[in-house]
């Protein structure tokens, strides 16, 4: 039974979801003196903590440390072995805090932010409905703003017999604590990719279904190339080109037949629906203020949602980059943003306030895939960069050819891609692929952010004999 409780409570901000970036959004706001309370229906830390980010990446790491020290002379013999499945989803378990949230908790009471938990909904402008564990109601009044961080959840396509087979979405992926012998993966973007190279290494025959012609469709294309032929290499086959159209589950614990269009047929004991993510704004009263449930939601570059004067979206849910570290840094403007509106600034688009705009989200947007070679991209690809009519070039590198890589690996494979404006001549983009690379994107973020002249970069002297010299390598290569 719904109890409506009488004392309505008033915010200067009220925050919709308690992920990542709700967590940084009510942080922000904090730390410029405003009052800030928080809603949350789950987990205090979101997705990323508890099903996401945190537990691929501790599934992720022992794959990838073994994988190195496979290739380095002296060491390898002693790595043979498989992994210890039971010990990895230990040190997850450990990771996620054993899908409690008692810390962040701790953190949010540390920083002055009231917590409610409960479904959150719009009731009408600044106000939010709180609706508690056990059906007790609360209404929270927002005097300045209200941030919608709701995040996204995974998309099951319509297919036959898909809803009674039991699929994994990344929730059971990043959380199951039993490795199945056969795993078939349906999808090649970033969960599937990172999902299958995980399951793989923990001894799962992996079997990855991709409707494109190529893994990591939205990096160049060379990345994709030499992701599928490492895990093909491993043992895993990858299909591409292939279209799931039904799922037939034999009982509720025999094996799953993945039937594709065409008539063949993939056999695995469970199947990952890696197949994209959708908002969740279904049932957060949008239609109280005029929007679409279900949508994503149209944002400013302070994240304030298009039409509105109080109403911000950040994160996930204004799908305007799907990743924890941009939806943080949305965060972090929407909170300044909100505190200067708050505080009287008037315009952000003064010149004083200019900083407040998430402008990075457009064209310089990082993102390393811990799948095996690690994959990290930011900014323009050439293909993108030509589409946005920059007269563009690519410069590509064998990372074979630095000495860092060498000594990384024996016999490293890898590569690198830099692109750049011919008229001004910045790097617009930079891609890598090979063991280790993640910790290159940062160099090539703050070459892409700053616009930083070639001839500049060239006096930006990487240290030998490490990785990094991909860049003295890349501009020797432009420079021809
Ligand atoms: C398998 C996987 C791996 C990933 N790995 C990485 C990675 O390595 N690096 C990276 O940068 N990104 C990664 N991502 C993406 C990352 O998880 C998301 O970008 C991030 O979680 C978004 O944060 P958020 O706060 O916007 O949303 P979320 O983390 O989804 O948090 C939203 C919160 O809102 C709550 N909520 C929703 N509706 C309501 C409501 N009506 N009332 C109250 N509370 C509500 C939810 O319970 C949730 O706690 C990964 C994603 C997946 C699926």
């Amino acid at each position: 039974m719904t109890r409506t409780v009488e004392d309505a409570r008033e915010y200067d901000v009220v925050v919709l979801g308690a992920g990542p970036v709700g967590e940084n959004v009510v942080d922000r706001v904090r730390a410029a003196g405003l009052s800030a309370a928080i809603v949350e229906s789950e987990l205090i830390g979101g997705e990323c903590s508890y099903w996401a980010c945190m537990p691929s990446k501790a599934l992720l790491r022992p794959a990838l440390a073994r994988s190195d020290a496979r290739k380095v002379a002296g060491l390898r013999e002693s790595v043979y072995g498989p992994l210890d499945a039971l010990e990895v989803f230990t040190h997850r378990d450990e990771v996620v805090g054993h899908w409690k949230d008692a810390g962040q908790v701790d953190w949010l009471n540390s920083v002055g932010v009231r917590i409610h938990r409960g479904h959150g909904r719009l009731l009408g402008p600044r106000r939010v409905g709180v609706t508690g564990p056990k059906g007790e109601h609360h209404v929270l009044t927002a005097r300045h703003a209200v941030a919608v961080c709701t995040g996204s959840r995974a998309v099951l396509p319509e297919l036959p017999g898909l809803a009674g087979a039991r699929p994994w979405t990344s929730r059971e992926a990043t959380s199951a604590d039993r490795v199945p012998e056969r795993l078939i993966v349906v999808g090649g973007g970033v969960v599937g990719v990172e999902m299958a190279t995980a399951w793989q290494a923990l001894g799962a025959k992996v079997t990855l279904l991709v409707r494109g012609g190529g893994l990591l469709p939205r990096m160049e294309p060379f990345v994709g190339e030499h992701v599928a032929a490492a895990l093909t290499t491993r043992g895993a086959d990858v299909r591409t080109g292939v279209t799931v159209s039904a799922v037939v589950r034999d009982g509720s614990t025999g094996p799953v037949t993945v039937v594709l269009e065409g008539g063949d047929h993939v056999d695995g004991d469970e199947v990952l629906f890696a197949t994209g993510r959708a908002p969740r704004t279904e049932d957060i009263g949008l239609e109280k203020v005029g929007l679409e449930p279900g949508s994503w939601l149209d944002v400013d570059d302070t994240l304030r949602v298009t039409g509105s004067d109080w109403l911000y979206a950040v994160g996930d849910v204004n799908h305007r980059a799907l990743l924890t570290h941009q939806g943080k840094y949305q965060a972090r403007i929407a909170g300044a943003a909100i505190a200067a509106r708050a505080q009287g600034a008037g315009s952000l688009d003064d010149g004083r306030w200019g900083a407040h705009a998430a402008t990075a989200d457009h064209s310089a947007v990082p993102q390393v895939v811990f799948c095996d070679p690690e994959a990290a991209a930011v900014g323009l690809s050439l293909a993108e960069a030509e589409r946005a009519g920059f007269r563009a070039r690519a410069v590509d590198l064998d990372m074979g050819q630095v000495a860092g890589a060498g000594l990384y690996a024996q016999g490293y494979r890898g590569h690198a891609r830099m692109v750049v404006d011919l008229d001004r001549e910045v790097v617009l983009g930079a891609s890598f692929v090979g063991p280790g690379i993640g910790e290159l994107v940062h160099s090539a973020t703050v070459a892409v952010v700053g616009e930083v002249p070639i001839a500049r970069l060239w006096h930006a002297v990487p240290s030998y004999p490490t990785l990094s010299e991909a860049w003295l390598r890349l501009l020797e290569a432009y420079r021809g």
